[in-house]
């Protein structure tokens, strides 16, 4: 059971984000005693109850790189110990990292559309979960397009041919069996189709409307409770229908036109596009708000800079509960609350292992390394490290699979 922080503290507490202050606590009554609840979420310390989800924005940010913000990225963790990524933008994967979820838990990932910034880091987890122990192959949900060549399955398909040097390589030094990807093409028209219904989470498709045919967003029932993820999107009629009586939605909502000419380097004529064509301003999402009346409304896909214009316009036309997103903002969402919080992550968290072993090289597959380039490994340098080998050999008796004993400069330690 998490520790639930009352909403009126939530509203509190979004009042002092609006002033930069994240590290806001409880009175501490005295000068060597526990700090009370300190409105942070330590990763791998809360077990989620049943009725519970856990949402944790692990990208909130804009398709030009920053060192401090990563692309669109929405982490669902569900109470009965479900994960699934909604959106995997560039950058996110660091933060997802830092939760320190072992890799077997994150095998899941549902794309809104296929813009970089929404699923520019499948190479960090696909790769990086490979290299870091996940046993099992990665599966990706995500619209079709207007023609196959726009669709999720074409752009899986050709991310692996893009990456074969990496998948052959790894396929035979680690397992192939983690570098695959399946893939469930749905079809973007469909009108709040249930696109995956599996341990009680049912997922719908809504289309969008965003720089060409392909764009949807995901309505995910669970237990009682009814999220929405919105993916990039002008203002449309089905989520304004099909989000109604939600408990939690996150909608994208655009810095101003002013913001994007002055501090995004985009030319005016572009920026009054780029915020109110083809995506949704503050004030157009607080309209929509309006209309659907969501327990908690959430605002992201902006610069940080951004927020205090993007806040300002929304609270011209939605006064509702609302969180303005950043990086590491994680709510917890339960019929009776919704609670937002910070995660407090190390910037150098490492993979944590899980349960299930990953499977073993394949045996016979053929190396991706010729005999020439072997030929060049120079002895003195891989013998000096027998000392180090050895021990490790002894540690976790590997004796039997000493792969030097091929190698033709072996000089084992007297
Ligand atoms: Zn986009
Ligand atoms: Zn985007």
């Amino acid at each position: 059971m998490s520790k639930f922080v009352p909403l009126s503290i939530g509203v509190a507490l979004i009042a002092a984000l609006t002033s930069n202050a994240y590290a806001a606590g409880g009175m501490v009554p005295g000068p060597n005693v526990v700090a009370p609840d300190r409105y942070v979420y330590y990763p791998g310390t809360e077990v989620l109850a049943k009725d519970e989800v856990r949402v944790i924005a692990c990208g909130t940010g804009m398709p030009d790189a920053r060192r401090g913000q990563a692309a669109a990225c929405f982490l669902f963790e569900f109470g009965n110990g479900e994960k699934i990524i909604f959106d995997l933008g560039s950058g996110s994967m660091r933060n997802i990292n830092a939760l320190m979820i072992p890799n077997e838990y994150l095998t899941k990932i549902f794309i809104s559309h296929l813009h970089t910034d929404h699923w520019g880091d499948l190479s960090s987890l696909w790769a990086g979960g490979w290299t870091a122990g996940r046993p099992v192959p990665l599966k990706v949900w995500g619209p079709s397009g207007m023609t196959p060549e726009m669709g999720t399955k074409y752009a899986v398909e050709h991310f692996l041919k893009a990456f074969n040097w990496d998948y052959q390589t790894r396929a035979f030094k680690i397992s192939p069996v983690p570098g695959s990807i399946d893939v469930v093409e749905f079809d973007y028209k469909a009108v709040n189709k249930v696109v995956y219904d599996e341990n009680g989470i049912k997922i719908s498709s809504i289309p969008a409307i965003h720089a060409g045919d392909g764009p949807v967003s995901f309505i995910i029932e669970y237990g009682d409770l009814k999220l929405v993820f919105g993916g990039d999107t002008s203002p449309n009629k089905w989520f304004v229908e099909h989000a109604k009586n939600s408990d939690f939605v996150i909608h994208e909502a655009f810095g101003t036109p002013e913001f994007f000419a002055q501090d995004y380097g985009q030319p005016p004529q572009l920026a009054w596009r780029a915020c109110c064509e083809f995506h949704t301003s503050g004030p157009a999402f607080g309209k929509i708000m309006s209309e659907i009346k969501p327990r908690h409304a959430v605002a992201y896909h902006s610069m940080e800079e951004a927020l205090a214009g993007v806040r300002a316009g929304i609270r011209e036309t939605y006064d509702g509960p609302l969180s303005m997103a950043v990086d590491n903002m994680v709510w917890n969402v339960t019929k009776e609350n919704v609670t937002e919080r910070m995660v407090v992550s190390p910037d150098r968290a490492s993979a944590v292992r899980g349960p299930t072993r990953q499977p073993p090289p394949e045996r016979g597959r053929p190396s991706p390394m010729s005999k020439f380039i072997a030929g060049g490994e120079w002895g003195p340098a891989f013998n000096a490290q027998n000392k180090m080998l050895d021990e490790h050999a002894k540690k976790y008796n590997l004796q039997d699979q000493d792969w030097r004993k091929q190698k033709p400069w072996y000089k084992p330690n007297k």
